[in-house]
């Protein structure tokens, strides 16, 4: 199983097939369990639609930041707003790379 060290926490990642109970009833892509240390992705969607390349590493950049945040004590962090603004930063690389352009160019 994949590991990731989240602030000196190893969490384990699983990629499952198919959601499982836990996702369908709580109508989950992914979801991190803090007490087992644990992030679980699904390969499709609930509706067994196949997620692309980018969705997965959407939907787990998602978790771990959710991690980060717990193990970090950033709990006014933790919800969904906060971690979705975070990933779509991450994600969108341009905005990192244009910030170091802009300061490099001081
Ligand atoms: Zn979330």
């Amino acid at each position: 199983m994949n590991k990731i060290n989240i602030v000196n926490v190893d969490y384990d990642i699983e990629v499952i097939n198919e959601a499982d109970d836990y996702m369908v009833k709580n109508n989950l892509q992914a979801y991190c369990d803090y007490n087992e240390t644990k992030i679980t992705i699904s390969r499709k969607y609930i509706d067994g639609t196949i997620k692309t390349h980018r969705i997965l590493i959407i939907d787990l950049l998602h978790e771990i930041l959710h991690a980060y945040f717990y193990e970090t004590g950033t709990t006014e962090l933790n919800n969904e707003l906060a971690v979705e603004c975070v990933s779509m930063m991450m994600i969108n690389q341009d905005f990192l790379k244009k910030a170091k352009d802009i300061i490099e160019l001081i």
